[in-house]
């Protein structure tokens, strides 16, 4: 069933952004603080993108960023906007293990503070998205499959959205937008702009950007309750041949007590099986998790999520893209980096880019 909605002509700025992770709450409140009329496209059924967190009968798994720094003032200063929400988190220091997983690194005096919201990554964007939502320019469940000049318009743009909420699938179109911002991983930017035969000065870029994929495996131990099993750190970067990164969840602040971990395997072997069985994949994690931490009990739930376009291998080398002719305006981690830092100053960035 197709659709069409239309707003009114009026002079403020109608702008769509498509991604509700980091970066595009970003652009979105800075916008709406503005004076934008904004409306947010988010596909999946929740909000913070790859600041992700998975529940299972035993408590949450950040399955996606661990943990944030905060490095720049700007965000401090929106984070002071949700006061208590995020907390820092020590783990007892991180460790570095060899590819045996030896220590090798005691655990070294932090530089900086991790931060955590609680009680999973995806509450600091889910608290950003609310007074948005409660304009009701929030669609979630909806992926933008197409971007075009608008039918009544051509100096403006409109959206061929899939909308998978409710029963049925129905596709709708959402027209009357000044400005478009795709707040989304550089590949499914290419694919987009691609889908919609436009701004090909945009797509060639965002050619040079790579990012890398990542099999996240998410264990329980409810037999353990509430005692920690195996090693005595809690968190660690690994370089063992499969595993990059391990952290017991139950040490982050605000979560659940029954001991769980997340392990995140390397880039290099998440590119080398990433079109394999998930339980396959599910078993050589567990192996490699056990030859790390010793831990060989059998996990109560056993998940795994296979992240396409994870961590940036080669960013932009700019926070944002920003094309003032067209109003279409490009902004992610993979502009400048790869933490959820990056996210929120290339959404900023580009927010301001487009006010000027
Ligand atoms: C396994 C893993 C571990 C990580 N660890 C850390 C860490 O410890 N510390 C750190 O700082 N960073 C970490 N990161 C990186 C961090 O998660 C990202 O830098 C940050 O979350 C990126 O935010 P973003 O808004 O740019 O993109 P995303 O979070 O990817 O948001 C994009 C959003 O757009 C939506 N979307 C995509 N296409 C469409 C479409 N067509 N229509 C509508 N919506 C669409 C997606 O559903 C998503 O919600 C990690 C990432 C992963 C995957």
């Amino acid at each position: 069933m197709a659709n069409k909605k239309t707003t009114s002509p009026s002079s403020t700025a109608r702008v769509a952004v498509i991604g509700a992770g980091i970066a595009g709450l970003a652009c979105a409140r800075t916008l709406a603080q503005a004076g934008c009329e904004v409306t947010v496209f988010e596909k999946s059924r929740g909000f913070g993108g790859r600041m992700a967190c998975r529940q299972t009968p035993f408590g949450t798994h950040d399955h996606g960023a661990q943990y944030f720094t905060v490095r720049d003032k700007r965000f401090d200063a929106a984070l002071g906007t949700t006061p208590g929400l995020c907390t820092p988190w020590s783990a007892n220091g991180v460790r570095v293990l060899d590819p045996l997983g030896r220590v090798v690194e005691a655990a070294p005096s932090p530089t900086e503070s991790r931060w955590v919201p609680a009680p999973g990554m995806n509450a600091l964007a889910a608290a950003w998205a609310q007074p948005l939502e409660m304009s009701g320019r929030v669609h979630r469940q909806a992926k933008v499959l197409r971007i075009e000049r608008d039918a009544l318009d051509a100096r403006r743009w409109q959206l061929q959205v899939e909308q998978t909420e409710g029963a049925a699938d129905e596709a709708a179109v959402h027209a009357g937008f000044d400005r478009v911002m795709l707040a989304i991983p550089a590949p499914q930017v290419t694919d987009l702009l691609r889908a919609s035969g436009i701004a090909p000065k945009l797509q060639q870029a965002v050619a040079k950007v790579r990012m890398a994929p990542c099999w996240t495996l998410m264990l329980a131990f409810p037999q353990a309750g509430s005692t920690a099993l195996g090693p005595s750190w809690n968190a660690a970067s690994s370089s063992h041949h499969r595993i990059a990164w391990l952290a017991r969840e139950s040490s982050k602040p605000g979560r659940g007590p029954v001991e769980r971990w997340t392990v995140q395997a390397s880039a290099d072997w998440s590119q080398e099986h990433l079109q394999d069985d998930p339980q396959r994949v599910s078993a050589k994690l567990l192996k490699g998790f056990a030859e790390i931490t010793g831990i060989r009990a059998e996990p109560g739930t056993t998940q795994v999520q296979r992240w396409l376009y994870a961590r940036t291998v080669t960013p932009l080398g700019k926070s944002h893209l920003w094309e003032k002719s067209l109003g279409l305006g490009l902004a992610g981690d993979w502009c400048l980096g790869q933490r959820v830092e990056d996210g929120f100053v290339s959404g900023l960035e580009l927010a301001l880019a487009s006010l000027r």
